[in-house]
């Protein structure tokens, strides 16, 4: 008898999107007519930008042609989009990566999901709280936590964000083998400076631990001060993991496209130079056959000088939507983080709410959704997650809604 893997019985049932989409459907049947304003979803809204559409239809034309069409690609992705995306860390932030250690892949989801596969079930995960659910969940199907005591899952250690640490928690006081960084941050919009993420990168050459770092949002990265790779920090080549996409730059949460930096370089215990890239290579090599060729031709000319210019108006407009919300709320005295280098402001609930009641209030008073922070984890508690993805009137009418009704 076939019988079911235990590891994903383990796991919590989906609740945030299915419960926020519930409610959502609830108050709607019991206001027929009006409309509800969305701040919820980390989607994007805007359209492909004209250099990049027009690649990928460039790419179309040759794949309908016999004499051009091509099927299978390498499975690590293009060549020539291995090339750009190393010359583009050279050029952009002085970073010295071979294109041998960039895998192209569907998107930065599958590639945060399907890491931990290469580290043994008994590891250590040491994971940021409140976090983007992918870290913790796929480290439950892949047998690395214990169970889940209605708080959080046992085995795990849990390093806790709150205003107090401006989201950025200090390293674990214990040992950890795989440590999960997500910088801009999600759901907090916080962003590690360079000391901040050096002092990871410390512990985890000191640990031999391996740090999995998230850069999906570093274009919105606009001071100065914070990182944008982890491999800006010295050492990190040899204990991290970088994942990144298209998506949130260049709209392509539709298209996928992403990629993971995985250098030889990198150290595990067994010491063994290059096992994990080669792990990895014969992980996608064996699991995966590649992302689709027309989104590798959007995203080599996402990497050109007119694909960046492009890109950069795309987060430029999410940034003023965010700038919008965030000054939108602090003007009735919401408390707010995040929302300058990242599309999410992470605002605290009116008089100290829990993350579901304030949801509800919003809704029934502004009519205007946005996601309850302790669907992140247990530290989310007490705040709520306000997306900059939305078009600008959209957004517009939503915060003067919140503005309007805050005090109903
Ligand atoms: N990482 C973080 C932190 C995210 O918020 C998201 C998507 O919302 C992803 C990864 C997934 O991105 P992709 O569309 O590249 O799979």
């Amino acid at each position: 008898m076939a019988r079911l893997n235990g590891n994903f019985l383990k796991l919590e049932s989906g609740y945030l999107f299915p419960e926020i989409a519930k409610r959502t459907r609830a108050w709607q049947e019991r206001n027929p007519g009006k409309k509800v304003l969305r701040l919820g979803i980390g989607n994007t809204t805007e359209a492909l930008t004209p250099f990049i559409t027009r690649a990928m239809h460039e790419k179309i034309n040759l794949l309908s042609e016999r004499s051009t069409y091509t099927g299978y690609g390498d499975e690590q992705g293009d060549s020539a989009l291995r090339n750009a995306l190393s010359a583009f860390y050279r050029s952009e932030y002085g970073v010295e990566l071979t294109p041998d250690c960039f895998f192209i892949s569907d998107g930065a989801k599958s590639d945060a999901a399907n890491i931990q596969e290469l580290f043994s079930p008994d590891s250590v995960v040491a994971i940021t709280d409140p976090s983007y659910p992918v870290y913790v969940d796929s480290n439950v199907a892949g047998g690395k936590s214990g169970r889940f005591n209605g708080t959080n899952y046992d085995g795990f250690i849990y390093m806790e964000g709150n205003a107090g640490n401006g989201f950025i928690p200090k390293v674990p006081d214990k040992h950890a083998d795989l440590i999960y960084l997500c910088s801009p941050n999600n759901p907090t919009g916080a962003v590690f400076t360079y000391d901040q993420l050096k002092s990871f990168v410390d512990y985890a050459l000191r640990e031999k631990a391996v740090i999995i770092f998230d850069a999906a949002y570093s274009d919105y990265i606009r001071e100065p001060g914070y990182p944008h790779t982890i491999y800006e920090i010295d050492g990190a080549e040899r204990c991290a993991i970088e994942i990144n996409s298209f998506s949130k730059n260049a709209g392509f949460t539709g298209v996928r496209l992403g990629w993971s930096i995985v250098p030889r370089t990198l150290e595990t215990e067994d010491g063994i130079p290059s096992e994990v890239h080669r792990l990895w290579n014969r992980r996608q090599t064996t699991f995966f056959n590649g992302a689709s060729n027309i989104a590798q031709a959007g995203g080599l000319a996402a990497l050109s000088e007119e694909g960046r210019a492009e890109c950069r108006g795309l987060v430029d407009y999410y940034l003023e939507n965010a700038r919008i919300i965030r000054s939108g709320l602090e003007s009735v005295n919401l408390t707010c983080f995040g929302g300058i280098n990242s599309p999410y402001v992470w605002a605290r609930t009116k008089a100290d709410m829990p993350s579901w009641e304030f949801f509800d209030y919003l809704l029934e008073k502004a009519h205007v959704v946005v996601t309850p922070g302790s669907g992140f984890g247990p530290s989310g508690e007490g705040y709520v997650r306000l997306s900059s993805y939305g078009h600008r009137e959209d957004i517009t009418e939503a915060v003067e809604s919140i503005v309007r009704h805050i005090n109903d």
